[in-house]
């Protein structure tokens, strides 16, 4: 590994100052970061370590929302009782992201921003675009079962691996960050981004931006909310498929529904037209069906993910049933 310095500043505004240093990196719960050091594939010369920052907390606003530091640790944000009784959907999906070990050190901020687990992209003796710009996208010809089949471009078809940012993307959640020209606010959904023609940014953070809050606004029947993930093994593994769902009911109709899906784009997959279609319509497996078939209209398979449309739907439909007592 190559030598770098370390910094622990004791405040955000000298994080922040810190970060304007040429080849700085933010340092969380360092899963995903320290990893990526030992592949060669992140080489800082800085690291600023955030655990000393007055950011683990998780505060209920005026307004009903939770605003959540960036420091939290995944275990503690999962167990957190308002959490499990407002949001299940987030609780699950923290604990759905990775094992005991991983959850007590990862934080947070970090989980928003870890990268893809394209084999291609940790491997530095292969072409990748997301870590060279312009080297080639290799994944498309070869190894490409994991990955994205909704809104990838020519030179990127990676996956983003959060499941927390998919249960975000489906709560309407948003992000602060502090830049050295002060705070920015971003949706989760305007947080991440496709892979366009620019694969090696994978959100509209700005440069040296430190993630500092998470806001999940409040939602009375986010109480009824659930994620299901698909894994290729029982053991932790990142989602082939997952679903993240809230639904308000009116009888047996579909007052208000939140649907996203992550493991099949670069970014959580808002599914915005299967809620268009759920909403005013009956609670019916049929029309859970019919909504998740035009979401998935827009799907672009390769040879090796095509079945990732189909379990996609599955889930999603196997998941709003669940949720709305449906019979199966
Ligand atoms: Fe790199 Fe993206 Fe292609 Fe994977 S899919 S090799 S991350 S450019």
């Amino acid at each position: 590994m190559k030598a770098f310095e370390y910094e622990r500043p004791v405040g955000v505004t000298e994080a922040v100052a810190l970060a304007r240093r040429a080849g700085s990196r933010f340092l969380g719960g360092g899963t995903n970061l320290v990893d990526l050091m030992k592949l060669g594939v992140e080489t800082p010369d800085l690291l600023v370590d955030l655990t000393g920052l007055d950011l683990a907390e998780v505060l209920e606003q005026p307004d009903g929302a939770l605003r959540i530091g960036a420091t939290v640790r995944n275990s503690d944000l999962s167990a957190n009782d308002a959490v499990r009784a407002r949001y299940p959907v987030l609780s699950q999906a923290l604990v759905a992201g990775a094992s005991g070990q991983l959850r007590n050190m990862a934080t947070v901020g970090g989980n928003m921003l870890q990268r893809t687990r394209c084999p291609y992209f940790q491997d530095v003796t292969k072409a990748c675009n997301k870590r060279v710009p312009g080297s080639g996208c290799p994944a498309r010809a070869g190894e490409h079962r994991n990955l994205a089949i909704l809104g990838a471009s020519e030179a990127c078809i990676a996956t983003s691996p959060s499941d927390f940012a998919v249960a975000l993307a489906a709560l309407d959640a948003g992000v602060t960050a502090l830049t050295t020209e002060g705070e920015v606010s971003l949706t989760v959904s305007d947080f991440f981004r496709l892979p366009g023609d620019e694969p090696q940014r994978d959100t509209n953070l700005p440069p040296g931006a430190l993630v500092t809050a998470l806001t999940v606004p409040r939602l009375d029947w986010a109480t009824r909310s659930a994620y299901r993930k698909v894994r290729d093994r029982a053991s932790y593994a990142f989602a082939l498929v997952s679903v993240a769902a809230a639904v308000d009911l009116d009888g047996d109709r579909v007052r208000d529904v939140r649907l996203a899906l992550g493991g099949v784009a670069h970014a959580p997959w808002r599914a915005t037209r299967a809620e268009e279609a759920l909403r005013g319509g009956p609670a019916t497996e049929e029309a859970f069906s019919a909504a998740l078939r035009g979401e998935l209209e827009a799907a672009e398979p390769l040879p090796h993910n095509g079945f990732k449309v189909d379990l996609a739907h599955n889930v999603a439909v196997r998941t709003l049933t669940e949720l709305t007592g449906v019979p199966a």
